[in-house]
């Protein structure tokens, strides 16, 4: 018999019932050590006494109003942004999705109005990851999620990642814009390089393209800058954002230049929720924290301390682990051993991690884990790594 919760997902059988900081608490008692962040959500912890009091206050006062009215805290908090990036604009929406699915519209009508009806095809990249919407997927043109939903939306190909020759000669008459991941999650904690984010913003320039990021789940400061652009210098014309922005309350956006969001004039697109009161009430609240002096800077520098223990992790247990990458506190380790039995083993002693493409598991520490937080998830990793050599040398012996 079907489940009361339609069962589309692979869950864990673990039920929890209290977050407090970087620790997780189950109906049964255990406490896990969180390195999944909610898959890079939950920035600020679990909890966090800040954001609790934003959600509190603001539930005793509004909610939702619908956008037929102004709502102050949407200002604001846009504004913030805009003065924090490359944007002049931005869009509320509810989840990464939809930030998606609103910035290929945006992509869409600014060719239009620019007098070029026929172009609507975006580029996309190999093992990209833009979410579950039927354009979002097909832009994210994972085969096995797109089997058995009809035709994928036309006019999503994907490329090779850094590799910009193949991304020119893909370009045609119909060609609207180019979406990337400065750092691909899902695929495997893959990065771009900053001179194939210059390449990509060149050949947009040259043809009239747009460039949107998808940086759902490397803003708001998972990388160690407020937005993971940051560390090319190369800005994009839109940028999709969700996930760590609303720290576990559902909130996303897409943002864009002026010049880009030219054709979303009144009318063109719309969402019951999106930005009411009460999310973009505890978003300013997650800004409030995450832009405090310092705060993302901290992110960087632990964020370095904690790449350069995972690659002394690597060195140390090669049988088990690849290698080590990525930036901030988006880190990926790299698996010999199935990706999915080290997620296993390491939720078994204690905590939990996520796992991605390329048999990597990713490691996503709240914003706010500190040195000893981070010491103790690397104690748990070694203990693993030390279980799966004593299995192999067992089997080695039978
Ligand atoms: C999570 C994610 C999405 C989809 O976000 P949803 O809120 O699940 O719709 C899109 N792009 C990237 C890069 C993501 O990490």
């Amino acid at each position: 018999m079907v489940t009361a919760v339609m069962p589309t997902y692979g869950r864990k059988d673990v039920v929890f019932e209290r977050g407090e900081g970087n620790y997780l608490y189950a109906t049964d008692g255990r406490r896990f050590l969180d390195f999944t962040s909610g898959i890079a959500v939950n920035a600020l912890g679990h909890c966090h006494p800040a954001l609790v009091k934003a959600l509190t206050e603001q539930g005793q006062k509004l909610w939702h109003t619908s956008n037929l009215y102004r709502v102050g805290n949407g200002e604001k908090l846009a504004q913030r942004l805009v003065d924090l990036t490359f944007a002049d604009t931005m869009f509320f929406c509810n989840s990464g999705a939809e930030a998606i699915e609103g910035g290929i519209k945006l992509i869409r009508k600014y060719q239009y109005v620019n007098g070029h009806p026929k172009r609507y095809k975006i580029i996309c990249f190999q093992a990209a990851f833009h979410g579950r919407l039927l354009n979002a997927l097909a832009a994210t043109g994972n085969e096995k999620y797109l089997e058995g939903f009809g035709p994928p939306a036309a006019g999503y190909r994907h490329a090779p990642l850094n590799n910009a020759n193949v991304v020119r000669d893909m370009v045609d008459d119909e060609t609207a814009g180019i979406l990337v991941e400065p750092i691909q999650g899902e695929g495997g904690v893959r990065e771009t390089t900053p001179e194939f984010l210059k390449a990509l913003r060149q050949i947009c320039d040259e043809f009239g393209l747009l460039l949107f990021y998808d940086e759902i789940h490397t803003g708001f400061g998972r990388t160690g800058k407020l937005f993971a652009y940051q560390w090319s210098g190369v800005a994009p014309d839109v940028m999709a954002v969700a996930k760590g922005m609303g720290g576990g309350f559902p909130i996303g956006a897409f943002m864009a230049t002026e010049k880009a969001a030219v054709g979303m004039v009144p009318g063109t697109h719309g969402s019951t929720y999106g930005g009411n009161p009460l999310a973009t009430g505890v978003a300013n609240a997650v800004l409030d924290e995450i832009t405090r002096p310092g705060f993302i800077e901290g992110v960087h520098e632990r964020g370095e301390y904690l790449k350069g223990k995972l690659q002394d992790l690597v060195k140390r247990h090669p049988a088990v682990f690849a290698g080590a990458r990525g930036t901030g506190f988006l880190q990926g380790l790299q698996c010999v051993v199935p990706a999915g039995e080290m997620v296993d083993r390491l939720q078994s002693l204690g905590m939990l991690v996520v796992i991605a493409g390329e048999n990597v598991v990713r490691i996503f520490p709240s914003l706010i884990a500190d040195k000893a937080v981070l010491d103790e998830g690397l104690a748990i990793l070694e203990k693993a790594a030390v279980s799966f050599e004593k299995a192999g040398a067992t089997k080695a012996a039978d």
